[in-house]
């Protein structure tokens, strides 16, 4: 059984992001440049957000977060973002969800410059991403799709059940390993909350692709002998053994599962490691369209 290790390919994707930013300035060009609005005091936003800032350090992109307090007004930020939009020197502009309540988060996302959407959260690039048209893909999704690459996982005519159709993440997976392209033509199938016999459909799977948000719910009998593995989910669940009360687990059980399956990602050390480093690689995709 192989263990697909996220944490090595991150590091992977960062050295290249790092040696070509490191080449453009030696050019005598500007860094890369990412701007994040974030609205509120969601702890995950900020955590994630903290992070942005410390994995843009690392590889020579320059960060700037634009931070709101939870009472901002729609209007303040859709100014936020059209500065963005038009400041020639920023390349991506993320804004971190969930935005408050009184927020109208459809208007935000559509104010975002598609070429500037390094998320991949506007129609206008989910579309691209559905004629299979070049665009920037959402990290999550994009950082499966390296994983498979990368390991080297035949997809190709394998048969695929992606769990979870959610916009970030389920839906344009399954978008991905259907395209058209020597890294997917997939057979794809998604599963939801309404898909009747959910067990019987995974365990046809070739490639299992899970992105439920169901701490361990899938286990050994949802899965095929042999078949790959790919955990999305992430969760902090109680754990009175564990020395900080919790331990970090995903959407399959792990134990369980990797004795079955030919190839597993774990969590945390799986897909999550890797998304970080896709959200580089498109702010680097928009700057080399801007330079
Ligand atoms: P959502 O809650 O938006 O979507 C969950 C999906 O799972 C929905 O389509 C839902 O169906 C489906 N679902 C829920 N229960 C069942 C069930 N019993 N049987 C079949 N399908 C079910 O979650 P996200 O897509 O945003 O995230 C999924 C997981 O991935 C979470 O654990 C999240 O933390 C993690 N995540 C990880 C990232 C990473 O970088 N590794 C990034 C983003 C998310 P329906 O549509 O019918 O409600």
């Amino acid at each position: 059984m192989i263990t697909i290790d996220g944490r090595i390919l991150s590091q992977e994707i960062k050295h290249e992001i790092s040696k070509t930013v490191a080449s453009q300035i030696d050019a005598g060009k500007n860094a890369p440049h990412l701007a994040v609005v974030i609205a509120g005091e969601d702890g995950a936003s900020l955590t994630y957000v903290e992070s942005i800032k410390k994995n843009t350090k690392e590889v020579g992109i320059l960060c700037s977060v634009y931070q709101f307090p939870v009472s901002v007004s729609e209007k303040e930020l859709l100014e936020a973002v059209d500065f963005i939009n038009q400041d020639d020197d920023i390349d991506g502009c993320i804004v971190q969800l969930p935005l408050p309540e009184h927020i109208d988060k459809q208007k935000v996302v559509l104010k975002i410059n598609p070429n500037k959407d390094v998320d991949c959260f506007h129609p206008e690039n989910m579309g691209k991403l559905v004629l299979g048209e070049k665009t920037f893909l959402p990290a999550t999704p994009h950082a499966v799709m390296e994983l498979l690459k990368r390991y080297d996982i035949e997809t190709a005519g394998k048969n695929c059940v992606v769990v979870g159709r959610s916009n970030i993440v389920g839906k344009p997976l399954a978008l991905l390993l259907v395209q058209n392209s020597p890294n997917a033509d997939a057979t794809v199938t998604i599963c939801h909350s309404k898909t009747k016999n959910l067990k019987e459909v995974c365990a046809q799977a070739d490639i299992l692709l899970v992105a439920i948000g169901k701490p361990e719910f899938i286990t050994a009998d949802y899965v095929k002998n042999d078949a790959v593995v790919i955990d999305i989910g992430i969760h902090r669940i109680e754990d009175k053994t564990a020395e900080k009360g919790y331990r970090i687990c995903g959407d399959v059980k792990f134990d369980e599962v990797s004795k079955k399956c030919k190839a597993i990602t774990p969590v945390p050390g799986g897909v999550g490691s890797v998304t970080m480093a896709c959200l580089l690689k498109n702010t680097l995709l928009s700057y080399s369209r801007n330079i």
